[in-house]
């Protein structure tokens, strides 16, 4: 049986300063502010995303900005590093642009990867990658700007039930690499590969500013959903209900490893309530907050673009 994931969707993290966290993702790595909402389940923090010109799945990073929150510790238990692709050639613009930060060049599966901390300290890299997908060049020029996802690693004290569930998911082993096993997806989106980095004696990660919150695998629709959220159910996983982010609907699990799972719709995209022209511009409210509309924006730090 082959289930109908086709990468990721999202990868969402926690960060402190929203007005830093927006600088950053649209200025220094020039993504396209695709929404700004809140956090449905906690409405006095924004929800921020970052993505391609219209927020396609395996592009998007997302933000839950609080402002005084405490930087998170790097563990095991969480996602590592997130990687964007960006074309062949174009590490040295990005070693340049990026050289207030220090990125390092490191190797891994053969591939360069230029790696380099985010305002709160967010494990980021970047990889040249032979990638079809369009760019959003509102700021970084079409010849290096990202592509979306390349793909992310997890970051374990022991891989074998996540290796076993992301080859139920449709994963393919690739290769190894020191402590690193390559997952690809094969006839994914682009945003194809986890790699699963297995570290038996580190201390877990305590979640804070810089740490990833949860990363979400993309399907088409309801209905591929409702076959993936039935499959991994049946494997004996704890799977939310279906829940409705306006832009997606979203079905939740915890993996083996610790690390928090999402699986998100195509559908019916972030157009759904924004001209595509103007996506990102407006506060969004899911309609079981806009009551609270007044008060949100009173009360949340103004974003300056
Ligand atoms: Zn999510």
């Amino acid at each position: 049986m082959t289930l109908p994931i086709h990468g990721l969707h999202h990868v969402t993290a926690l960060a402190g300063d929203p007005q830093v966290n927006n600088d950053f993702f649209t200025g220094a790595l020039g993504l396209r502010r695709v929404k700004k909402t809140v956090n449905f389940d906690a409405p006095d923090v924004y929800h921020l995303y970052y993505g391609d010109q219209a927020g396609s799945a395996g592009s998007v990073m997302t933000y839950f900005p609080f402002p005084h929150i405490a930087k998170g510790r790097r563990g095991t238990g969480e996602v590592g590093e997130t990687a964007f692709a960006v074309p062949p050639g174009s590490l040295g613009f990005w070693t340049e642009r990026l050289a207030a930060l220090s990125p390092v060049m490191a190797s891994s599966f053969g591939q360069d990867r230029l790696r380099f901390h985010g305002p709160d300290g967010d494990q980021l890299a970047l990889v040249e990658a032979d990638d079809g997908r369009a760019p959003w060049t509102g700021v970084v020029p079409g010849d290096h700007a990202l592509r979306g996802f390349h793909g992310a690693t997890l970051r374990l004290r022991d891989g074998g039930a996540t290796g076993e569930l992301l080859r139920f998911m449709g994963y393919e082993v690739e290769g190894t690499d020191g402590a690193l096993t390559r997952y690809r997806l094969p006839n994914g989106n682009g945003a194809d590969i986890l790699d699963i980095e297995v570290l038996p004696g580190a201390e877990g990660a305590r979640p804070g500013g810089g740490s990833v919150h949860h990363i979400a695998f993309s399907v088409p629709d309801r209905a591929a959903q409702d076959r993936v959220r039935k499959a991994i159910a049946d494997t004996g996983y704890q799977v939310t209900p279906p829940i409705d982010r306006d832009y997606f609907w979203a079905i939740y699990f915890r993996t083996p490893g610790g690390v928090l799972f999402e699986v998100a719709t195509d559908e019916p995209g972030f157009a759904r309530d924004e001209a595509s022209a103007h996506l990102g511009e407006g506060l969004k409210l899911p309609v079981q907050h806009e009551h609270l509309r007044p008060a949100l924006e009173r009360n949340l730090p103004p974003i300056v673009d």
